[in-house]
């Protein structure tokens, strides 16, 4: 909904006719789809209307231990053996079959995570289809990528995925994976396993050997069983800082290789010399869209005291035309927040906020009676001490601060436990330059923000954790490189 003093637009809704859904889903181990031994499902949840999309299979120790020995079988009678080339042809199989069914994808990752489907169509399924090309074309060349060193697969990966982008999620960590010539067992989070369900189809359409790819649903206790597996050899996660802190203390003294993508409080740095109205609008795709639920995300802003003024006022006009509400409506600029628990989350830090003393903004939007969203809200004059500039909050919330000198803002962006991405708006290229060397984030964006694309790596620095994902750097995290 949008706020009172903007018009509406006629409701543009897509079709959710396209999407095949099974009441209930088993686990996807050795190509077969398996009862889990716990003999327990748990819910999938539409978080736009809180209906029940599916049930889904729960994996208990004993189910993860059947998998990883599926993925172990896979590996060392199959996949090892197979050339980089035919590795390729799967890959590239399985990535047209993903673009061939992109639509029901797209709706589908919509219907269980609540993100808009104007973002699951146009960034998340083609980003997720362009990573199985993309690593699909590495797969016979790893030579080239590290020339003059010998190298080799891992074995076995363990894998898991959040729900922010859970297909997109799923194809950074399954294809250079595969690509390397390493077998996995992917856990994705329990709000959105629908998709990674549906991968598992795709790969049996593929005709991938079984056990190369094994799907274990379940909740953080499963998560926790793949971990623990003796018969890992590489742990892949993407989730939150605590959760990644876990698992790299449960990997001390283990053979077990890490890469950890964890969570971020990026800043998005806007200076006096900046084109203003792009600037704007960059905010608010870094913030906004996708409800804040990116982990890079620029969720704190920093504007030059001389426009802030200017800037504030034009992000609040801005925020009237936000458009809140179903998912599925091809309008809608902020969706569902992904569970209620996440939206507790949200009203917990706005809370905090306020009693921080920071002064709050909000649109004047209606929100839909079901489901789990929330209002797009500005903190203005926030402490650098404060929490809510400290803490990932993983929802449509902003601080804005100011600051004078360019000194000034690269201390204060610096000053986090995180350090995933950041952006700065400048029409001086010198300074893009200046502040993108000296500002500790992985990825610095200048002029944009949040833009990907498989040739590029992805990682953070500090408690964003380590290892990157994408492009060639992200091969490395899958091979023993031998020199
Ligand atoms: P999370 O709670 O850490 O969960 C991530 C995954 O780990 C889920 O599959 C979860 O299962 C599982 N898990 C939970 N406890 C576990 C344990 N003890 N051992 C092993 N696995 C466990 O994070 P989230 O809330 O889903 O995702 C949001 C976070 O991810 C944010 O902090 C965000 O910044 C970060 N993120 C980072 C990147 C990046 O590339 N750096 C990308 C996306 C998201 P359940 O779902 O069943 O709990
Ligand atoms: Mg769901």
């Amino acid at each position: 909904m949008m706020s009172e003093n903007t018009w509406n637009l006629d409701p543009a809704l897509e079709s959710t006719a396209i999407v095949q859904l099974n009441t209930q889903y088993e686990l996807y181990i050795d190509g077969k789809w398996q009862i889990p031994q716990s003999a327990t499902y748990f819910p999938s949840v539409n978080p736009a209307d809180e209906s029940h999309l599916s049930q889904i299979a729960q994996a208990n120790e004993a189910d993860v231990d059947k998998a990883v020995k599926a993925a172990r079988a896979a590996y060392q009678n199959v996949w090892s053996q197979l050339s980089g080339a035919e590795r390729g042809k799967y890959l590239f199989r399985i990535a047209r079959l993903m673009q061939e069914k992109s639509r029901e994808l797209a709706v589908l990752e919509t219907l269980d995570g609540g993100k808009p489907i104007r973002e699951s169509r146009d960034i998340d399924i083609p980003l997720a289809c362009n990573h199985f090309f993309y690593y699909a074309g590495w797969a016979d060349k790893l030579e080239e990528a590290f020339p003059g060193q010998q190298m080799a697969s891992l074995g076995v990966a363990a894998q898991i995925t959040p729900w922010n982008f859970p297909l997109l999620m799923l194809a950074w960590k399954i294809a250079p994976a595969l690509a390397c010539g390493n077998t996995v067992v992917l856990k994705p989070a329990e709000t959105t396993s629908l998709t990674a369900l549906k991968f598992a189809e795709i790969c049996q359409e593929a005709g991938l050997p079984a056990g190369v790819v094994n799907i274990v649903t379940g909740y953080g206790d499963t998560g926790a069983a793949l971990v623990a597996h003796p018969d890992v050899d590489k742990i892949a996660f993407t989730g939150s800082t605590a959760v990644g802190k876990q698992i790299q203390r449960a990997c001390i003294g283990t053979k077990k290789k890490l890469t950890l993508e964890l969570g971020g409080k990026s800043a998005n740095i806007i200076l006096e010399d900046a084109p203003i109205d792009q600037a704007v609008e960059g905010v608010i795709n870094a913030i906004f869209f996708n409800q804040g639920h990116v982990c890079c995300a620029g969720s704190r802003l920093f504007i030059q005291e001389s426009i802030a003024h200017q800037v504030v006022e034009k992000l609040k006009f801005r925020l009237k035309s936000i458009y809140v509400g179903n998912p599925l409506d091809k309008n809608t600029d902020i969706g569902a927040i992904n569970s209620k628990k996440q939206l507790e989350t949200i009203h917990n830090y706005i809370s905090v906020g306020l009693s921080e003393g920071a002064e709050m903004y909000q649109p004047d939007c209606k929100l839909p009676e079901k489901g789990y969203y929330c209002q797009p809200t500005l903190f203005l004059d926030v402490a650098q001490s404060s929490r809510i500039a400290q803490e990932e909050i993983f929802g449509p919330v902003l601080t804005v601060q100011t600051f004078r000198t360019i000194e000034e803002v690269i201390q204060k962006a610096n000053n986090s436990p995180y350090g995933l991405a950041a952006g700065v708006w400048t029409a001086n290229g010198a300074r893009i330059f200046g502040l993108s060397s000296q500002l500790q984030a992985g990825v610095v964006w200048a002029n944009t923000y949040n833009k990907f694309d498989p040739t590029s790596p992805f990682g953070g620095y500090k408690e964003s954790g380590f290892g990157r994902e994408g492009g060639r750097h992200g091969l490395s995290a899958y091979l023993q490189i031998k020199n």
